[in-house]
């Protein structure tokens, strides 16, 4: 048995407990006290013990594309993704994604919900041992895709998936993905990730049929509900410009929604209504989504962005609390991926999945309140260690990546890549 002690251990559910302690028992939880209970164990001073952070919504594979098409129009910042992404094949795909796994682990994210073009985030999730869902996406019309793409990719990435590396399937929203092809992939039985209403232009989209978006076909929430294809093993990222009735059907159908303020905000595209969605009962969970919107996986930027969003929309600064934004970061992610039972808090028989912040330094200390130290101070710098299932997978000043990281920044290197330039034909000589 390990313990670990720290000023404050902070969970999801119950009262915050000073001087505490948690003790870990092979990749369990197996107790959480004081230290005067549990023992010192590794002792870490001026820091908090947090359940692991949980990213509801990612894209491990774009890890690297900070910054591409910044300031552009939704489809136009699409289509500059869509081209670059051409460019890699799965090799370089997996490079990125571990780096990206990596960087998680060093934010004190120890589970990602991640929607993969390529699979390649179950191997580099299982690579450098973070906790993920892996929702392999499916676009266009009929149901080819499910074999072609869902099978091919899953079937690859085999070796991967365990316990703690999950596959799920991500119909990529309810207009790039044909209605037979929703129909297939809930009548696979396993979790669905998908992006409801972030983009105005979607909006004009799926209400109208008009607008520069290419699609294959005008959807919505309410087609979906009507076929029957809203399901509780369903999270939808974003959620932006959801109207009542949208999110009534949300609530009817236990759907779950990811909450990606930083994304919604870089892309112009709006503040999702969070009051109304957790009003409604809906199951909300925090997601930094990629560095090709937001510019990295720090969930203690997502959770200020998150916490000044709301209160900038509603203009009341008592619309939600730093316990609740914490509370959407780790047991409402949890609850919103379906693993609640396993992660999300610090309690016997859960997972060990944990983080140590440390606010030395900050003014923060001395301690007032180390739910709002950690939301309003902490930062990846701060994370001195991150356990996924009892393991230790990152510790500050210790662990390093360099392989992983060149490899990625060569991947990056690939994608800005200038296209061939297409060559005149050579001219016909003189007759
Ligand atoms: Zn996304």
């Amino acid at each position: 048995m390990r313990v670990y002690s720290a000023d404050w251990v902070v969970s999801a559910e119950g009262e915050s407990i000073a001087d505490g302690a948690v003790a870990v028992e092979g990749a369990t939880i197996s107790a959480v006290g004081t230290r005067d209970e549990l023992g010192e164990g590794e002792r870490f001073d001026g820091a908090v013990i947090l359940p692991g952070l949980v990213n509801a919504h990612s894209h491990l594979e774009y890890a690297v594309y900070a910054g591409f098409g910044d300031g552009a129009a939704f489809d136009e910042w699409l289509a500059v993704h869509i081209e670059r992404k051409s460019r890699i094949g799965v090799d370089e795909m997996t490079a990125i994604a571990r780096l990206g796994a990596a960087e998680c682990l060093a934010s004190g994210i120890t589970t990602v919900g991640d929607a993969s073009f390529s699979g390649a985030a179950a191997t580099a999730c299982d690579d450098v041992g973070l906790r993920a869902i892996v929702y392999i996406e499916v676009f266009g019309a009929g149901t080819s895709q499910i074999s072609e793409r869902y099978a091919a990719h899953r079937d690859r990435v085999a070796g991967s998936l365990s316990d703690r590396v999950q596959i799920g399937i991500s119909p990529h929203t309810v207009y790039t993905a044909s209605l037979e092809l929703w129909q297939a992939a809930v009548e696979l039985d396993v979790r669905l990730m998908t992006h409801f209403s972030e983009s105005e232009l979607e909006l004009e989209w799926t209400r109208t049929g008009r607008g520069p978006l290419e699609s294959v076909r005008p959807g919505s929430i309410r087609e979906l509900a009507q076929h029957g294809l809203l399901v509780d093993r369903l999270i939808a990222a974003h959620c932006v410009h959801v109207d009542a009735g949208e999110l009534a059907l949300l609530a009817e159908h236990n759907v779950a929604v990811a909450h990606c303020p930083r994304s919604n905000a870089l892309l112009g595209c709006g503040i999702a209504p969070l009051r109304e969605l957790l009003a409604a009962g809906i199951r909300v969970g925090l997601g930094t989504d990629s560095p090709a919107s937001t510019p990295s996986f720090d969930m203690f930027e997502e959770l200020r962005t998150c916490l000044m969003a709301a209160r900038v929309r509603d203009r009341r600064p008592d619309v939600i609390s730093a316990r609740t934004a914490l509370e959407l970061a780790t047991l409402g992610s949890a609850r919103a991926l379906g693993l609640d039972a396993q992660i999300g808090s610090l309690a016997p028989g859960k997972r060990a999945d944990l983080t140590v912040v440390s606010l030395e330094g900050t003014p923060h200390l001395p301690w007032e309140d180390p739910v709002a130290a950690v939301v309003f101070g902490g930062s990846p710098s701060r994370v001195a260690l991150t356990v996924v299932d009892g393991t230790e997978r990152y510790r500050r000043g210790v662990t390093e990546w360099p392989e992983l990281i060149a490899e990625a920044h060569s991947a990056r290197a690939e994608l800005l890549r200038a296209p061939a330039a297409v060559s005149a034909p050579a001219a016909k000589p003189a007759p």
